[in-house]
């Protein structure tokens, strides 16, 4: 046992012993840090971003603290290679009992010069990889009581001019979110959303200089937001305290929605 890591005989402290968790897009950003949080709670964490070695180090890091984290490679957005993956971790993992589907891309473009692409391929590994991945494991939460959580975006429920697709496939995370809370109840499987503002990793790195100042601006917190900020929202979904929580949207943007 490392100093960070949890002692895994105390249930406090590690809420999440004996649980299996898949995190996606875990190779860097909000992902990992997500996929750390989880590992300190006890989970075993399946790390999976498009490529294994992509996610081997957050997969190294998360086993440091819990063992058993393993790295995958998929696509999201290709149904029949996740759902093949899914049943290799769940033979291989357990579980899963916590599911956060977190993978997501941007290609951002004024409407009137979007290609049609460009259009799908948010579509298709934003919303269609995460009903990839709720599809795929439905089975194995609603034995578990699991919880689903699902990152969207404040964009999502706001729109943003350039970024059509993705807020469109992040409103439709919202209503897949809503929809799936309702149906899986019944079997005590609860699923939220998490809707971030403007946080600061590579995704954010890639807006220029100009709009990043006035993003800020419009920040009333005055400050982009940290990944370990949405990693301890997911922990608290995830853990004893989120048993009663479902069907919800927690937006985490430094009030740059209000
Ligand atoms: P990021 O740094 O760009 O990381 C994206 C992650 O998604 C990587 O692990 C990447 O894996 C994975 N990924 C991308 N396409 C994939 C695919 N087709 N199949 C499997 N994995 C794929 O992004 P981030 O900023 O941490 O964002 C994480 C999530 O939060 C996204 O859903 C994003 O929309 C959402 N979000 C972010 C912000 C923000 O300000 N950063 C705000 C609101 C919402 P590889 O390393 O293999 O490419």
């Amino acid at each position: 046992m490392t100093e960070n890591s949890p002692d895994p005989s105390n249930a406090e402290q590690a809420p999440l012993r004996g649980k299996t968790a898949i995190v996606t897009g875990a190779s860097r950003g909000i992902g990992q840090a997500i996929a750390l949080e989880l590992a300190k709670m006890g989970a075993k964490v399946a790390c999976i971003a498009t490529r294994v070695e992509n996610a081997q180090e957050t997969a190294d890091r998360c086993a440091v603290l819990t063992p058993g984290a393993q790295a995958f490679g998929v696509n999201v957005a290709d149904t029949a290679a996740v759902a093949d993956l899914c049943k290799t971790i769940s033979k291989e993992m357990g579980g899963p009992d916590v599911l956060v589907n977190n993978a997501g891309i941007t290609r951002d473009q004024i409407l009137m010069r979007m290609s049609e692409e460009d259009f799908d391929t948010v579509l298709d590994v934003n919303l269609k990889g995460t009903w990839n991945f709720i599809k795929a494991c439905t089975r194995p939460l609603m034995k578990g009581a699991g919880r689903i959580i699902n990152i969207a975006s404040v964009v999502g429920i706001t729109g943003n001019a350039g970024q059509a697709n993705y807020a469109a496939s992040k409103a439709g995370v919202l209503g897949l979110t809503r929809s799936v809370a309702k149906e899986l109840a019944g079997r005590s499987v609860c699923v939220n959303a998490i809707a971030p503002g403007f946080i600061d990793t590579d995704m954010t790195q890639a807006i220029d200089e100009g709009a990043r100042k006035t993003l800020l601006e419009s920040i009333p917190l005055d400050r982009m937001g940290a990944v370990d900020e949405i990693a301890a929202a997911v922990a608290f979904l995830a853990g004893p305290a989120g048993g009663y929580i479902t069907g919800q949207t927690l937006v985490i943007d430094g009030g740059l929605s209000l």
